[in-house]
């Protein structure tokens, strides 16, 4: 396996394995850049076929958090970890703090969190080998559950979108799809777009959830894979990467692509296609970056609900910046994106070595 000519390494500064033969532990972290500030971004727990899938997953991650946080505004690298999950019984507690003590050695230069298969107590295990650890359920600046944090800065996207897409910001009476409304954001998401008058079609796995949504507003349920064939105005995907894919995108009629999940387009050239079809797509690492905005009060140790409100600002100033350049350049909206976040992380690397020298 090789991993500097690895296709997604991109100059990755750091990547270390890290394995523990008592707990079972084999993680790795990958530290994309910290020109901005100390990596942060999330520990994923999964059950890879093998070290190469894991490898792959990790270094993807790592970069999509550095264009994130950097989009953000945030004083914060790009980084992410994986464990590979053991197979049958394995002392939960005593793996999380082996990995915890692979985070202490790299210094503070990556800071953890919980990403998919990871809970908060995992996240107290891992406490106790090392400070580097936030998305603590309990402590004097835990930032709690950022879900809704991300849903509030979703739902500030899709009405940035809706003024360019559909001349208002204002959603009274428009449709939208919610895939994943069941879920952590898009319950959220939900609520806030019922309260601002827009009419919902909502799909998920868990029924349960569905009902409530319907109950409280009204919301039309439908079929899994019929999400993608609604006449609608807006298509939020927040429930699964790659739904963006040249079998849906013939199907979705929606003008707007603008939701919570990660890696909505199921290959980087989807973007053309979205746009070939007068489509307005909000890049997902910059609608959805409220939750990471919600973790940095966490960050500096002193939250605050005023500042997190700020960043929410620069998200929709952000993404506008991105939409009016797609509109004015006819290029996809991704790949400005990508550009904009290689260049200021290109410009805080270099001010970080002018202060060196
Ligand atoms: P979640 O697990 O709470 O919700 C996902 C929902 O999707 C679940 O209700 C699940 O049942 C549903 N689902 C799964 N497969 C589905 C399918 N085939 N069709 C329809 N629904 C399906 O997760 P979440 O925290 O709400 O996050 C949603 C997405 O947003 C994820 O992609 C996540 O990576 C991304 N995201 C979340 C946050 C956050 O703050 N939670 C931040 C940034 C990005």
């Amino acid at each position: 396996m090789s991993v500097l000519e690895h296709p997604s390494f991109d100059n990755h500064e750091k990547v270390l394995f890290a394995t523990d033969e008592v707990t079972g532990l084999k993680a790795i972290i990958g530290v994309h850049s910290t020109a901005s500030g100390p990596a942060c971004g999330g520990c994923r727990m999964w059950s890879y076929p093998n070290s190469e899938a894991a490898l792959t997953d990790v270094l993807r991650l790592s970069q999509g958090m550095s264009y994130k946080n950097i989009m953000a505004d945030l004083p914060i690298g790009g980084g992410k970890s994986v464990i590979m999950k053991p197979e049958g019984a394995f002392d939960r507690q005593a793996l999380f703090e082996a990995f915890g003590r692979a985070v202490e050695s790299l210094n503070g230069q990556y800071t953890t969190a919980e990403d998919v298969g990871v809970s908060p107590d995992d996240m107290m295990a891992v406490r106790r080998s090392t400070e580097y650890v936030v998305g603590l359920p309990e402590g004097k600046a835990a930032s709690g559950d950022p879900s809704p944090v991300t849903a509030d800065g979703v739902f500030r996207g899709i009405q940035v979108c809706a003024e360019r897409g559909l001349g208002k910001r204002d959603l009274n009476g428009v449709k939208v799809a919610i895939q994943g409304a069941s879920g952590h954001v898009g319950t959220y998401l939900a609520g806030h777009l019922a309260k601002a008058g827009a009419d919902l079609f909502i799909t998920d796995i868990n029924q349960d959830g569905l009902d409530k949504l319907k109950a409280e507003y009204g919301a039309t349920i439908v079929g899994l894979d019929e999400i993608y064939d609604q006449d609608v105005d807006i298509f939020a995907p927040c429930a699964l990467g790659a739904v963006i894919n040249k079998d849906t995108i013939e199907r979705i009629k929606a003008k707007i692509i603008a939701g919570a999940a990660n890696n909505q387009l199921a290959t980087r050239d989807m973007g053309e296609e979205v746009l070939k079809r007068g489509k307005i797509y909000a890049p997902d690492y910059v609608i959805n970056a409220g939750g990471i905005i919600n973790v940095m009060g966490e960050i500096a140790g002193d939250f605050d609900p005023a500042w997190v409100k700020g960043k929410l600002d620069g998200l929709e100033a952000t993404l506008g910046e991105i939409l009016d350049l797609s509109a004015d350049q006819g290029r996809p909206s991704n790949l400005i994106a990508d550009e904009l976040a290689r260049q200021r992380i290109e410009e805080k690397r270099a001010a970080k070595l002018s202060k060196v020298a």
